[in-house]
């Protein structure tokens, strides 16, 4: 059999995301689990046989998951928590790791690479019983080998594992490869039984994480090990996201099969083809990242390239990674101009029968499909003439240092100590929902919209001064999501119909489709926010979503490159800032939740980044005064690394989340000389538990050892919209009175 095509891995969720449904109804009781599981096998098979059709060589089994594919792999180790181990039944135990128990606080989760996609972070301890349990994985080959498809096998790789790990404190992650490596090895010879030739692909994005020495030797002695369990199996190592250069030429010289190598986002994996012969290359150059349209003509150069290092009969043409990350299918999507650009996960796989068929000479490439990209270029809405007078590379700042701003700010806000704040947004309620809903459905008048927006503001202003905030928020009632809020208003962003993406679990998110130049043609944010300023003598923040968080949550066009996209963000944001300012807000949030997701994979890669987006941060507050007061919030655990960076964007405020943490992030923006104002979080939003005034005053005096009051903000953790009034009302009542006894003593 000539082998022409790959698909890394396909997505799970379903086309109209039934999997998400019937998880949910399974949660809430009002379905079995025997429902779940038909749902399951519905879609499994459909997702099979679609990509049958298409004739695709190497079709997946493991890809499904009920939750995570790392959740599966720390299941098929047998690597479960103490805490969970009493748990008998396994589906209970499954999803208790993923969603926690009364008596047991569910699995961390963590961002996969620089994805939005979560995954659930192993905790490795000595105490853990390993032993495998391949029961997933062999039923699911079996299920697929009935509905006449012959899968390779999913696993996610021991080396992506460990490196992926929390290991007990004081220990090395990798640490646990002798007890890791012989189940591997055991799985192989369990899957060996399967079939005459059986395919494992191994999944190994860590490789592109600049391995250290450690890893690399680690990661000789496995594959050695594991591609000499049978003759049976042929193992594919598969990397992406980035290239993996260190690690083609170790693996190359152990016996596995073939390399999967990403060449979309990691096109200087070519170079490393060159110590690759006599390896299968799984080319990947059908991105799974992103939604545009295949240029088939760059991509069939690629292949011949390829081809020429390696040789012909040695390449089957891939996806770049999973396609878990782009939608399912255009079919759900309206008519618009920009459709004919777009390719989604079903598209995606046409494409890479195509292509298959091309490269092998078996059809010859029309000019239809050779142009799309070009055509996509000339369309008008994409040309480029975004604002002249921020001309890429060309750094604009606001007036005045911190000192002098600060002073300026004291003079003028006259702050009690230890100021109290909210993040932004308060409980969106079932009224809320349906409010916007409605009016979006045009079933209720704009009268009536504005007047329901209008009595939610008053009410959580009325209820933000009766509690003594210090400064207030109008709680963001108007948005659904804080990227497709800006996106609608501005130019240049599409938004789909049916465009979801698994984030975590049972959820998904939409993200817009930035296609053309970003502008904005009128202020986004103004009239409700000083609708509220109006209703108080108290400083209202201004509230908006920063230039890096509104790029990096969105599909972004790739005729130009990124930092632009983000510097016309920011331009708009700018204009913005300088609206509300003139309607006599002063002071102004940018929220830039998703800044340290977007860091590159690779460490050289992360200087030339830092600097791209604090310039952006920095270019959109630049029309800020030097009374005008600018915060900005970031809702990350771990700052590490990356405290000058955050003090180069220069706000006047950050708030931070340690509700949970404590001060061990406060620490780090202590030990790295951070000088700006600070406010950790103090109330932990993402439990139902309503905190004491007691609990309060312990936060606060704990914070207060770390940090100097006299630049310290008292604020809950992000996240108010969760919540439901009956909880923050009362919280945040104890916050603020907590605070002023805290006053008191200081
Ligand atoms: N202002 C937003 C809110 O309070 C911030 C959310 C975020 O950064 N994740 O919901
Ligand atoms: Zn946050």
């Amino acid at each position: 059999m000539i082998c022409k095509t790959l698909v890394t891995g396909f997505p799970r969720i379903g086309e109209n995301r039934e999997l998400k449904r019937a998880l949910e109804h399974y949660w809430s009781k009002t379905a079995s689990l025997q429902e779940l599981r038909a749902t399951a096998a519905e879609l499994r098979k459909r997702h099979w046989l679609f990509q049958k059709r298409q004739n695709i060589d190497f079709i997946s089994s493991n890809d499904f998951s009920y939750y995570d594919n790392m959740l599966d792999t720390i299941v098929m180790l047998n690597a479960v928590p103490d805490r969970f181990s009493g748990i008998e039944d396994e589906t209970e135990r499954y999803f208790a790791m993923a969603r926690g128990t009364a008596g047991a606080s569910a699995m961390t989760m963590s961002k996969w690479f620089d994805t939005n996609y979560h995954y659930i972070v192993p905790e490795l301890s000595g105490t853990l019983d390993f032993r495998l349990c391949p029961g997933k994985i062999l039923t699911e080959y079996a299920e697929a080998k009935k509905l006449g498809v012959k899968t390779k096998i999913n696993v996610i790789g021991p080396i992506t594992f460990m490196g992926l790990s929390r290991a007990s404190k004081g220990e090395n992650p990798f640490g646990y490869a002798s007890r890791i490596i012989p189940l591997y090895k055991e799985l192989l010879a369990r899957c060996a039984e399967l079939d005459d030739t059986l395919y494992i692909q191994m999944e190994e994005p860590y490789l592109v994480k600049n391995p250290t020495a450690e890893v690399l030797a680690l990661l000789k002695a496995a594959y050695q090990d594991l591609a000499s369990v049978s003759s049976n199996i042929r193992i594919i190592v598969t990397s992406y996201f980035e290239h993996s250069n260190e690690t083609t030429k170790i693996l190359a010289e152990t016996p596995i099969w073939g390399l999967g190598l990403d060449f979309v986002h990691g096109p200087q994996n070519i170079q490393g083809l060159k110590y690759a012969k006599g390896k299968k290359i799984f080319a990947g150059v059908v991105d799974g990242r992103n939604i545009w349209r295949n240029d088939l003509g760059a991509s069939l150069f690629l292949l011949e390239k390829i081809s020429d290092m390696v040789g012909r009969e040695q390449v089957v043409v891939s996806t770049s990674c999973s396609l878990l990350h782009v939608p399912y299918s255009l079919q759900n999507e309206p008519e618009s101009d920009i459709k004919q650009h777009l390719a989604f996960c079903c598209e995606k796989v046409e494409e890479l029968a195509l292509l298959g068929r091309v490269f092998r000479g078996e059809v010859v490439l029309d000019s239809d499909n050779i142009g799309m990209k070009t055509a996509r270029s000339r369309t008008p809405s994409t040309q480029h003439d975004g604002p002249a007078d921020i001309a890429f590379g060309e750094r604009k700042v606001r007036a005045g240092d911190f000192a002098e701003r600060n002073a300026l700010q004291r003079r003028k806000f006259h702050l009690p100590k230890l100021p109290t704040t909210t993040i932004g947004s308060f409980p969106q309620t079932q009224e809320l929902r349906r409010l916007r809903r409605d009016f979006k459905k045009r079933a209720i008048s704009e009268e009536a919209y504005e007047q329901g927006i209008k009595t939610y503001i008053d009410d959580c202003i009325a209820f933000q001064e009766e509690i003594g905030l210090d400064v207030l928020v109008h709680g963001e009632p108007e948005r659904n999501d804080m990227v497709e809020y800006f996106g609608e208003m501005l130019k240049g962003f599409h938004f789909t119909d049916n465009g979801w993406v698994q984030s975590y679990g049972s959820r998904c998110v939409k993200p817009p489709i930035i296609y053309g130049d970003i502008s904005r043609t009128k202020p986004m944010t103004v009239r409700w926010i000083s609708y509220a300023q109006r209703r108080s003598k108290k400083p209202v923040k201004g509230m908006l979503t920063g230039p890096v968080t509104i790029l990096n949550w969105s599909f972004v066009r790739e005729d130009i490159p990124r930092p632009l996209v983000a510097r016309q963000i920011a331009a708009a944001l700018c204009e913005e800032v300088a609206d509300l300012q003139a309607a006599g807000i002063s002071i102004i949030q940018v929220d830039e939740a998703a800044f340290r997701e977007g860091y590159p994979l690779r460490k050289e890669n992360v200087s030339a980044y830092e600097r791209w987006a604090v310039d952006s941060f920095r270019l959109a507050v630049s029309s800020a005064a030097k009374e005008t007061q600018i915060h900005t919030h970031m809702c990350y655990s771990d700052f590490t690394d990356i405290i000058k960076t955050i003090e180069a964007m220069d706000a006047d405020v950050i708030t931070i989340e340690t509700a949970r943490g404590g001060n061990r992030l406060l620490d780090v923006f202590e030990r790295e000389g951070y000088h700006n104002e600070i406010g950790p979080g103090v109330y932990d939003i993402h439990s139902p538990r309503i905190p004491s005034e007691d609990e309060f005053e312990k936060q606060i005096f704990s914070r207060l050892e770390v940090l100097d009051g006299k630049r310290m903000w008292i604020n809950p953790d992000c996240g108010l919209k969760t919540r439901r009034w009956e909880e923050v009302r009362p919280a945040l009542q104890h916050m603020v009175s907590a605070t002023r006894n805290v006053r008191l003593t200081l």
